[in-house]
């Protein structure tokens, strides 16, 4: 190895614990190998063409998702003298993983411009452009291997960051939280707007359930728990309706009860129950169930299937109780977060409290219905937005001040995937420590959505930087954010 004799960190990397972290076989490099490499492109990246013989120019690699779907996301590519494209990388130990792991028949595949491959064959069986790797590399692969074994944990070259990092980070911690948290105030707006328009069409109430629903969706499945919310007016009107029934009859209409097969049902009484009552209502809801397709289900946690979170809504629509302590709570003077939170939770239920799945093995513990970090994006998402929509039109500025305070003071909600981008591209890998409240991330993803949304991995035409430049000027002669165009 060059270079690497005399220094000690280098003999570190270089030890024998440090090398197996790729898990490469001697026949084959490991998955994650490759797509070490085409992160930090360790290619000849003048040489690069398709199998059938077609130039390939890398303009971006794109942004490693670790997700489920393609590999790397919005990547920048030029094929021969066309006009660069943006979409989605796959990379696959074998040409034929294409078929195999199902991508062909998978609609998160469908914006994949490249596909890169490891080895044979020469030819390909899609029509995607394929690229083969083997013949591209910078460096002989048992070299890469140790140089990037560590790379895991180190995975950002400092070539991605966004143009806007530089001007960001100069920025002091004060000057940066400004800027997050009038790109929250504007977040804050646009949630209320939605939900104004919504509640002139369907009322209050039922704009809170949708919220709810939608916000049980996580991003997978948001849009289907939204469609189901909106049926909720024809789930049945007995007097009491126990928990069990509600759920039958929000399975059904989700489409998902349908998906259980004999198997499942094999000394579940529990299924068995939910089925009991679904075939005496499913005729007069047939014309509300979803279609199947609707529901994603890949990179969904068992803990966040669509089908427990219906179980749990379940509860909160037979308690029936829920908007009404929720808005006494907001009314009141409370700062305790913790007695908001007691009308979310759910104690017990006698099956989805021990099963991920309906047909699935007993949980050896009670697993929570509802977890601390997703009643914080409800209450973020959904519960400060709609009521200080409704302090909004109602002119209650008491109201409004309190929601606000409750937003802004709210603390940080678990990272995702958005969110570990955007502070790797704009914050240069800041920790997420540093967005110390829910405001200041919901202020980073407003920024995404107003610019990174509507710019590429290039960055090309965004003018966030410069009005950060300008901000960073102005704040100098001491002009307030708001007054800087
Ligand atoms: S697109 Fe704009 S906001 Fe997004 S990282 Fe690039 S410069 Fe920053």
């Amino acid at each position: 190895m060059l270079f690497e004799g005399a220094n000690l960190y280098a003999r570190w990397r270089s030890s024998p614990e440090f090398i197996p972290l790729l898990h490469s076989t001697s026949t084959k490099p490991a998955e994650r190998l490759l797509q070490v490499i085409w992160h930090h492109q360790r290619l000849q990246r003048d040489r690069l063409h398709t199998i059938d013989g077609r130039s390939v120019k890398v303009l971006h690699p794109g942004f490693w998702s670790h997700e489920g779907g393609p590999d790397f996301r919005r990547a920048v590519i030029q094929i021969d003298n066309e006009t660069p494209i943006t979409g989605d990388i796959e990379l696959d130990l074998e040409e034929s993983g294409w078929q195999t792991h199902g991508h062909d028949r998978t609609r998160t595949f469908n914006h994949v411009i490249l596909h890169v491959i490891w080895g044979t064959p020469k030819v390909s069986k899609t029509s995607i452009p394929t690229l083969n790797l083997m013949d591209f590399l910078d460096s002989p692969i048992a070299d890469l291997e140790k140089q990037l074994a560590r790379e895991k944990v180190e995975p950002w070259p400092q070539l991605l960051h966004g143009n806007c990092s530089s001007p960001l980070s100069s920025l002091g911690p004060e000057a940066l939280r400004e800027v997050l948290e009038q790109a929250a105030q504007v977040r804050l707006q646009r949630k209320a707007e939605t939900f104004i328009a919504r509640s002139k069409q369907v009322g209050w109430a039922q704009t809170f359930w949708e919220g709810l629903f939608r916000a049980l969706g996580y991003k997978q499945n948001g849009w289907a728990m939204e469609a189901l919310a909106r049926s909720l007016p024809q789930l049945s009107k007995e007097a009491k309706m126990d928990v069990t029934t509600c759920q039958a009859e929000l399975l059904g209409m989700s489409g998902l009860l349908e998906k259980s097969n004999s198997k499942d049902f094999k000394g579940n009484n529990y299924l068995r129950s939910l089925w009991d009552h679904w075939w005496r209502e499913r005729e007069r809801l047939r014309e509300f169930i979803l279609p199947l397709q609707l529901w994603t289900f890949a990179g969904v946690r068992p803990a966040n299937h669509p089908i427990r979170r219906l179980a749990l809504a379940a509860h909160w629509l037979v308690r029936a109780d829920l908007q009404r302590n929720v808005e006494s709570w907001i009314l009141s003077d409370s700062t305790d977060s913790l007695e908001l939170e007691k009308f979310f939770q759910v104690s017990e239920d006698p099956f989805w409290s021990h099963h991920w799945t309906p047909g699935g093995q007993r949980l050896i513990k009670p697993q929570p219905l509802l977890g601390p970090q997703r009643f914080s994006d409800i209450v973020i998402n959904v519960v400060l937005p709609l009521f200080w929509a409704r302090a909004v039109l109602g002119e209650n500025h008491q109201l409004r001040e309190r929601v606000q305070k409750i937003f802004f003071a709210w603390p940080g909600a678990e990272d995702n995937s958005v969110l570990k981008m955007a502070r790797q591209r704009l914050l240069k890998g800041c920790k997420g420590s540093v967005l110390k409240t829910s405001a200041m991330q919901q202020g980073l993803f407003q920024i995404v959505r107003d610019f990174c949304d509507h710019s590429d991995a290039l960055c090309s035409n965004c003018e966030f930087p410069a009005l950060v430049k300008a901000f960073s000027n102005q704040r100098q002669k001491d002009v307030p954010l708001a007054a800087v165009p």
